[in-house]
């Protein structure tokens, strides 16, 4: 599977804007992701209140902005009607922004994207300008705005990844000033959007019942699972993804093979290896120094592992059991927000060099460097972060949505509106209250745009 993700700046807004159009209007569900320059104090993040949540999170969305918005629009082809395939065509688009008003960047995570390949000299040169808050009237032209304007008017499923923060920064930076009440914002969106929105995170945890929740991990599991399906002569997921044919296009094709047979009994060796903060959180907070891998493969190899060994090590199942118990405690109370912004990133850029192309082929007679082994399997994502999260969010979510078909106990409507929550039980539930009004300034802009 190669994903071609087109970067967006302020070169070549004008020139992408009507391949963009084209890639919305056509979509089935949209995928989002957004990379921020800060999130401030995450305990209040995860204060038990979820009013008091959402009043941190105004006031950070006010000071800090939206540094990347990452789009992947999902288009279902059509299907035969005896063939087991669900065909996606899917475009991805990682557009660079810059916030004109003054804001705050916050060193932690201006340190992590950069570690992480984001390039900040491209953002600062390059980003397309916006401002937050309130706005006069926006018109057709091509601007940030219109393009979420663009995202209400598609009226498809939007699917976010652990969405909250994402929607009221999204609210705050390219509709309007954030309502003061949360059930007002809440009364917003369900009429923004009224073709629901999905959370792989909430679905992954209450309908899938995933060990791990952090996306890269689900993708790859996805992925996976996606594969014994189409062998098992069962329905699965087929994605496409071609080239823009256009002027001013920076496009990059991003390879997310999966391992083969003889990788994945090498990677067996690693084992022994695996950063167990990884393992158990998705993510390290001493990953630059941390001599473990940092490899969601390797996780799933060792569950898998596990799982064969599971009949005969019964009093060692139990013993993992209550220590999953502690360890997920320990996740949670640690803030598990950090899940989306650290983990390791399973994706491959395209093998270019014959070797590389060598490596995921499985082949007998193959020998591989054991130092650069794992350098070379599992390199990091650089720099496409938004999109690439946007596009792995989707992916996921035509897979649930195919899997759950078949569920006699779940479907995927179950999750529409139900925004998953850092720490707690339960959902945010986006629906529409006949007590609560929606703030007026998104009536006047929906009356403006349905015009
Ligand atoms: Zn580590």
């Amino acid at each position: 599977m190669e994903i071609v993700v087109n970067d967006v700046t302020r070169k070549n807004f004008i020139t992408m804007w009507p391949s963009m159009m084209l890639a919305i209007r056509n979509s089935h569900f949209l995928a989002l992701d957004l990379e921020l320059s800060g999130l401030g104090d995450r305990k209040q993040l995860s204060a038990s209140s979820i009013d008091v949540r959402y009043s941190a999170l105004c006031n950070i969305a006010r000071s800090r902005s939206v540094i990347s918005f990452g789009l992947a629009c999902f288009c279902q082809g059509a299907t035969d009607e005896d063939s087991h395939e669900r065909k996606y065509n899917v475009q991805v688009f990682n557009l660079f922004l810059l916030c004109d008003d003054d804001y705050i960047v916050e060193s932690q995570a201006l340190q992590f994207l950069v570690k992480h390949g984001f390039d900040f000299n491209k953002q600062y040169a390059f980003g397309i300008p916006y401002k937050r808050g309130i706005q006069e009237k926006v018109d057709q032209h091509p601007s940030i705005r219109r393009l979420f304007l663009e995202l209400i008017l598609a009226k498809v499923p939007l699917i976010f990844h652990n969405g909250f923060i994402d929607l009221v920064f999204m609210y705050q930076c390219f509709y309007s000033d954030l309502p003061n009440s949360l059930q007002t914002f809440v009364a917003d969106i369900f009429e923004m959007f009224q073709s629901g929105i999905h959370d792989t995170k909430y679905i992954s945890e209450y309908q899938i019942r995933e060990n791990l929740s952090f996306l890269e991990y689900l993708f790859r599991k996805c992925q996976h699972s996606n594969e014994s399906m189409k062998s098992a002569g069962k329905r699965y997921v087929s994605v496409q993804s071609k080239a823009l044919h256009g002027v001013g296009t920076e496009e990059e094709l991003v390879s997310c093979v999966l391992p083969g047979i003889t990788i994945t009994k090498t990677l067996k060796n690693y084992l022994p290896q695996l950063c167990k903060s990884f393992q158990e959180r998705g993510y390290c907070q001493t990953e630059s120094s941390c001599a473990k891998i940092h490899s969601v493969d390797l996780i799933i190899i060792s569950e898998e592992t596990n799982q064969s060994k599971k009949s005969r090590k019964r009093s060692r199942k139990r013993r993992r059991q209550s220590e999953s118990i502690v360890a997920n405690g320990d996740a949670q109370n640690s803030g598990s927000f950090q899940e989306e912004n650290s983990n390791g990133i399973i994706a491959s850029k395209k093998a270019k060099s014959e070797n590389q192309e060598e490596l995921v082929r499985d082949s007998k007679s193959e020998t591989i460097a054991e130092d650069s082994f794992i350098e070379q399997i599992l390199p990091r994502m650089k720099g496409h972060r938004a999109g690439f999260d946007a596009f792995m969010t989707g992916y996921c979510f035509a897979c649930y949505q195919t899997e759950l078909q078949d569920s006699k106990h779940t479907n995927i409507m179950e999750s529409r509106n139900k925004i998953y929550l850092t720490a707690k039980d339960m959902p945010l539930t986006i629906l529409k209250s006949h007590f609560v009004k929606t703030s007026s300034n998104h009536r006047t802009i929906m009356a403006d745009l349905l015009k």
